[in-house]
């Protein structure tokens, strides 16, 4: 059976885990790349070993578990390393994911990947589900949720690809501006839409 992968990308604070959980209420299986960038660093990982051989062993705690803190500091001025870390991230996170979206049977899927826009990682999926909410209000979740003042939030939101260009990959559009009853609603329509499509394709 034909699956139809819903990419689901969107700025930080934009609201995706807000939205995934709803999907998954409705049944629809969720594949987290987040989820995997984690199980692929556990340790005893092939991947935790080459950061530790590529960024020195400054980047595992007492324990040897991966110490994100120091290594996303390590490499956020550091456009070169960022890239040796994404090249050993990024296949390994396409194949799990393709193995993950292989074994499941449903009508559709959603494969979160927070930075869709930034890695290139469209080949993986058939539509793009973007959700979108206007940057102050990014900014105030973002601060609520996580406790950081409005300097850190506003560092993190730069970093990421501009509104503009995620909205060019979009096929669909979740505009996360209102409260939580208005996406439920929103979800419960994409949620049709997405099964509709599906029934196309399984013909
Ligand atoms: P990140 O990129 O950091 O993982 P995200 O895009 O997954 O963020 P969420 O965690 O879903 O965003 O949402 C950020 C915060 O805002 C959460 O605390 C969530 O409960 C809240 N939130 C999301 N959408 C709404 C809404 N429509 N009304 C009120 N609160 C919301």
């Amino acid at each position: 059976m034909t699956l139809l992968v819903v990419g689901l990308t969107g700025g930080i604070g934009s609201g995706k885990t807000a939205v995934s959980d709803r999907f998954a209420q409705w049944g629809a299986p969720v594949v987290d790349t987040d989820l995997l960038a984690r199980e692929l660093v556990e340790p005893g990982q092939r991947a935790l070993a080459d950061i530790a051989a590529a960024f020195g062993p400054n980047c595992l705690d007492r324990d040897g578990r991966l110490h994100r803190a120091r290594l996303r500091e390590r490499v956020f001025a550091d456009p070169a390393g960022r890239r040796r870390l994404e090249a050993i991230l990024h296949p390994r996170i396409r194949a799990l994911a393709r193995e993950r979206i292989a074994r499941l049977i449903a009508p559709y899927c959603l494969l979160v990947i927070p930075l869709l826009a930034e890695t290139g990682m469209t080949d993986l999926v058939d539509r793009v589900l973007v959700v979108d909410a206007p940057e102050a209000e990014r900014l105030r979740r973002v601060m609520a949720r996580d406790g950081i003042d409005e300097t850190q939030a506003r560092r993190i939101l730069a970093a990421q690809a501009d509104r503009d260009r995620r909205l060019a990959l979009a096929d669909e559009i979740v505009e996360n501006a209102g409260d939580l009853a208005a996406l439920d609603r929103r979800v419960a329509a994409l949620h049709r839409h997405y099964l509709a499509l599906a029934a196309t394709l399984a013909r």
